[in-house]
């Protein structure tokens, strides 16, 4: 006997079989067993998803001359002649190559016609969408009053091409893509049926080719078979289809998890020497990362591929963060897009890898601010700065890292008010720069002392740490300073630069030596957090001023760019954004104001 393409030989020969598509199934049989059969049918939906095959099944539902039944016999005349394409009363059209409206003309004369011998005479239009619009029109007056022994079932991958006036005058099915694992089952009884030994993996690899549609699964599957023979590893089933060899992508990911890029440039080596598609690498490479983020959100089961492979994926993802992943991910994406027009695809992909293999050393801010917040300190290797900041005393160096925490502190708000307080309090002195050197009291470590004077603590009493905990003075500054830090933990980072705070009748005045804080406080979004803290603090309302601090006190020191940018780099908190970044400064805003200031 000839040879039989598998999509041939198994096609469904009743509704039972029909993979993936049971809705609509059952919607067609139970119109069929209620006699309630329509005169127009629309199916929509992907390519090999059964369109046709459930057209055909419903041609032979109605005209079995059992029929019409939900349960065709498949052996009278009808449902045989049906089966092999010959039936005179069931007439299969390509619309894409009978687009005219002569072709319609012709099917309309036809129609008129009863049935030579069965109950119906259907229409079967396969790619409806391809119909020029004078042939669409044609078709309308059909189905606009069809006779009553006629049935159309129309198919088309593009129901949006199809004119309003056509969809609303039949019954519309939208077939879904088939999910994996129903595709693999079939897959896996037409294999048994035919005697065909698949590796584990193989037919995963087919059903991550056919992207949900059967007859591409099963056509790979005939693919296979003329490669392979009865027996098909799962090497040679990615090789035939395509696939990038699972080495290769192991390799990237080791490259990945070791951030080499020397790797990275190596591997795409590889897949240009051996021929591979360079769009499909990193399609293989996108999809394996987002197996590694579903193992990392732990739901490996939806990775497909074998038992081993699940395993070692998940064991890989413990060695990336989930930010690591997403950042890949998106990296990946714009990459393969970018390979569809670039001129030289090789070095698109080898810059892109060593991005990729950079961008794994970035940090999570998140976790860095929350690492700070819990006193641990920034986790980076040791960098020749880190000697610097030793210079001040152990005490205030831990609190002092504590000041970057701020920002963080709407993230937590049940975290004691007065730690933090004294915490950025005691952090001042370390945070000396030129600017603040000249004042009244220079000795750094002595202000945290007077800070410490043991005080009746203010609101908000501290629940945990109380090792740290300072009870603060409970002035008009500290409570207004407590208050905007609990409004805005950055507008309060701000104001720790600013020097006194006092009542002034009807106004609040803060004293700022640095023109950039005072700029920056001046802004509309830190005033207004700056007065709603005023207004409630002393229950009226109530507005915000600054002055300058006399430019002879501030600044001093500062006398070029330079020197201001290696007085910025020993404050605290730049120090701590520093080494956890592992960043230099560049620049350094206002250094014209500074230089102003000084020369006056
Ligand atoms: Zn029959």
């Amino acid at each position: 006997m000839k040879y039989q393409v598998i999509a041939r030989k198994f096609r469904p020969q009743t509704f039972e079989d029909v993979v993936g598509q049971s809705p609509i199934v059952r919607t067609l049989q139970n119109a069929i067993e209620m006699d309630r059969a329509g005169h127009a049918y629309l199916f929509c939906g992907p390519r090999g998803v059964g369109k046709t095959t459930t057209a055909r099944l419903l041609a032979k539902a109605l005209n079995c001359a059992e029929g019409p039944t939900s349960k065709p016999c498949n052996q009278c005349p009808s449902c045989q002649e049906i089966t092999a394409g010959q039936s005179i009363d069931v007439l299969e059209i390509d619309a894409a190559s009978n687009t005219g409206v002569d072709s319609i003309r012709e099917l309309r004369e036809n129609a008129r016609y009863a049935p030579s011998r069965d109950r119906h005479k259907i229409f079967i239009i396969d790619e409806i969408h391809m119909l020029s619009t004078s042939a669409f029109n044609a078709l309308l007056k059909i189905l606009e009053e069809p006779p009553s022994h006629i049935a159309f079932i129309m198919a088309t991958t593009e129901r949006g091409k199809l004119p309003a006036t056509i969809l609303s005058r039949c019954q519309q099915f939208v077939f879904r893509t088939i999910p994996p694992a129903e595709i693999q089952e079939h897959l896996k009884s037409i294999a048994e049926q035919e005697g065909i030994r698949l590796g584990e993996g193989a037919l995963d690899y087919v059903v991550k080719a056919a992207e949900g549609s059967m007859r591409d699964a099963q056509s790979l599957l005939d693919q296979i078979i003329a490669f392979g023979g009865q027996e098909i590893t799962d090497e040679e089933v990615r090789e035939v289809l395509g696939f990038i060899p699972s080495d290769i992508l192991d390799r990237s990911t080791e490259a990945l998890i070791a951030r080499d890029s020397k790797a990275l440039i190596e591997i795409v080596e590889i897949v240009v020497d051996q021929g591979l598609n360079l769009q499909q690498f990193v399609r293989e490479f996108l999809s394996r990362i987002r197996d590694l983020l579903l193992a990392k959100l732990g739901i490996a089961e939806k990775i497909l591929g074998t038992p081993e492979e699940r395993k070692k994926i998940a064991s890989d993802s413990k060695e990336f963060s989930e930010q690591d992943l997403i950042r890949f991910f998106d990296m990946l994406l714009r990459l393969e897009n970018d390979l569809r027009w670039t001129s030289e695809p090789r070095f698109h992909l080898e810059v892109g890898c060593i991005k990729l293999a950079k961008v794994g050393q970035l940090r999570d801010i998140e976790e860095v601010i929350r690492e700070l917040k819990n006193g641990e300190g920034p986790r980076t290797e040791p960098t020749p700065k880190t000697t610097r900041r030793a210079r001040p005393a152990p005490e205030p160096e831990a609190p002092g890292r504590r000041a970057v925490e701020a920002p963080a502190r709407k993230a937590e708000p049940d975290v004691p008010q007065p730690e933090i307080r004294s915490a950025t309090e005691s952090a001042r002195p370390e945070a000396k720069t030129p600017k603040q050197a000249p004042k009244p009291t220079p000795a750094p470590p002595v202000r945290p002392s007077v800070e410490e004077s043991p005080t009746p603590p203010r609101t908000a009493p501290p629940v945990s740490k109380p090792a740290v905990m300072v009870p603060a003075k409970s002035s008009l500054e500290e409570r207004f300073r407590q208050k905007v830090e609990e409004k805005s933990p950055t507008t309060a980072l701000y104001l720790e630069r600013v020097e006194t705070v006092r009542e002034e009748e009807d106004r609040i005045v803060i004293e700022v030596a640095a023109k950039t804080v005072a700029n920056s406080l001046a802004s509309t979004e830190h005033k207004q957090i700056l007065e709603a803290a005023a207004s409630e603090l002393l229950g009226k309302a109530i507005s915000v001023s600054h002055i300058m601090k006399k430019a002879s006190e501030s600044a001093t020191e500062v006398t070029s760019t330079t020197s201001l940018r290696e007085s910025v780099k020993n404050e605290a908190l730049v120090q701590s954004f520093l080494d956890v970044f592992r960043g230099d400064i560049k620049h350094v805003k206002g250094a014209e104001d500074s230089k102003k200031e000084s020369g006056e």
